[in-house]
């Protein structure tokens, strides 16, 4: 009997070496390429064989549930994904921003579906193999560097890149297709019985299956049926974004940048295509809608002393590319899923946007959770044994959780850091009086991050420990 191929070792070795400009190369060539094509199974050899595929629900047609999705299909499962409302990817309107995928996340996208990864790739914008970090709101001077590239290129990874939502979602969309991906499909509830589990629509609509994938982000209807309603944590900050066709001239050298500034900060990054999206972070209460001013001119209020830098990119971005929307995440919870349902991304860990994490981790998720569900897929297909899909199921959250609970902290610490940051003391009277000094602490605060952030950087990049 044919049996349902793991990809996890071919992906491996397919991904060991790579061009620095982030394309495979194949030192370990055809043997790998044979088995990493050989893993599709085609439905009508499936069928041939009188095969049971696994069944796989997901709640959610975002970054994770297509990319799960995906990794399912790939393995001949038989997976459909229930999305509300596609036109919809993370509230951002019309101008969805883009997102930024680290080396790691590009690597795992590769182990899924090399095709696809590399139609992302090329569709998106290298960031990776510039000058990338944190610099002072009010001068513009460099606080700190990343080095995104040497890591990258030690592990043979992709480099880092960003690229437009929309874009991302086609692709994803289109590699999933049709038959797999159900649009206006609200996931309202579910059912869990000895052997199976039961999704309920909106539309009255149910459907059954092996497992239930939550992947319906941070408001996840999963979440709740699974654990309760809770409220999500405002983050103190509300966050407006801009894309604008100003090309600034360090367009060559730099990728992207975080302005750091007294209880407000500013990202700027390189998003390709003569375009420049930035972020305005600002400490608030939330829901503070409703500037008669306009957002531009509130901006410009309050980031309006900053370097040119910022200033430009706020003065030359049109009023209606601004958004604004309050920043929410989640305590971390140890308990991820119960029986046949488990969650991932948003669902289960959204976390603060400061270091362009939420979506790659994500990502990881699915490609933890594909290589578990490949064990028991392959022992129960092979032997006709009950298939423990929730034992998988729970060793997914297990070796998840540390590594999302260090990146969620960091993005909190981040904002609590951001939410301190006082550069320099201003002498209000006496003698020094109007003086601007810079604060001692920021030259130590420079020194302990520029010691830590290259192992952390190095860490992110390194993935969970799979290359
Ligand atoms: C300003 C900002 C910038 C960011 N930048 C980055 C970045 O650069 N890099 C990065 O990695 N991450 C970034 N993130 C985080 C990233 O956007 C999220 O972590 C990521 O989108 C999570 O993916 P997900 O699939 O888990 O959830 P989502 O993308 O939220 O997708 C959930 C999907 O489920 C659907 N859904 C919801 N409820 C239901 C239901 N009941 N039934 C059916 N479908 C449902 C939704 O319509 C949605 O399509 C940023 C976030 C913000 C706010």
């Amino acid at each position: 009997m044919a049996s349902v191929q793991s990809f996890s070792s071919c992906d491996l070795s397919c991904m060991r070496t790579r061009e620095p400009w982030g394309k495979p190369r194949r030192i370990r060539g055809r043997r790998c390429l044979i088995r990493c094509q050989s893993g599709k199974i085609s439905d009508s050899e499936e069928e041939k064989h009188g095969k049971v595929k696994l069944r796989v629900l997901i709640a959610g047609g975002g970054i994770g549930g297509l990319v799960l999705a995906l990794a399912a299909k790939q393995r001949g499962y038989d997976v459909k994904v229930f999305e509300k409302d596609l036109s919809a990817v993370r509230g951002e309107g019309m101008h969805r921003g883009p997102i930024q995928l680290l080396s790691s996340a590009l690597a795992v996208l590769e182990a899924i579906d090399e095709k696809v990864a590399k139609q992302i790739i090329e569709a998106g914008c290298v960031t990776g193999n510039r000058t990338n970090g944190i610099a002072d709101g009010l001068t513009g001077e460099w606080f700190t560097k990343f080095d995104l590239l040497t890591p990258a290129l030690k592990k043979g990874l992709p480099l880092t890149t960003v690229i437009y939502r929309m874009t991302l979602q086609d692709i994803l969309v289109n590699a999933v297709g049709p038959n797999i991906l159900r649009n206006k499909s609200k996931v309202v509830d579910f059912m869990q019985e000895p052997n199976k589990v039961r999704v309920v629509l909106e539309n009255g609509q149910h459907f059954d299956g092996d497992i239930l994938i939550g992947a319906d982000g941070i408001w996840s209807e999963v979440r709740s049926k699974l654990f309760g309603k809770q409220e999500a944590s405002y983050s103190g900050f509300t966050c407006y974004s801009g894309l604008t066709s100003y090309v600034p001239h360090y367009i060559d050298t730099i990728g992207y940048r975080v302005f750091l500034g007294f209880n407000q900060y500013f990202v700027a990054s390189d998003v390709g295509n003569g375009k420049m999206q930035w972020y305005a972070f600002h400490g608030e209460p939330p829901s503070c809608t409703g500037f008669p001013e306009g957002k531009k001119e509130r901006l410009l209020g309050l980031f309006g002393k900053w370097c040119s830098e910022v200033t430009t990119l706020i003065s030359e971005t049109p009023e209606q590319m601004i958004l604004q929307r309050d920043i929410y995440d989640r305590d971390i919870i140890n308990t991820w899923g119960h029986g046949r349902v488990t969650l991932l991304g948003d669902a289960i860990h959204p976390m603060q946007p400061n270091l362009g994490q939420g979506g790659c981790m994500a990502i990881e998720d699915c490609y933890q959770l594909i290589l578990e569900l490949d064990k028991v897929a392959k022992h129960c297909f092979d032997d006709g044994k009950p298939c423990e899909v929730v034992s998988a199921l729970r060793r997914y959250e297990k070796k998840r959780i540390s590594r999302v609970k260090i990146v969620h902290t960091a993005s909190r610490m981040a904002s609590k850091v951001v939410a301190n940051y006082k550069p320099y003391i201003e002498f209000k009277s006496g003698p020094l009086s109007n003086v601007v000094v810079t604060h001692p602490g920021i030259h130590v605060a420079r020194a302990v991050l520029q010691l830590i952030f290259p192992h952390f950087i190095d860490w992110m990049i390194g993935g969970h420990g799979l290359w």
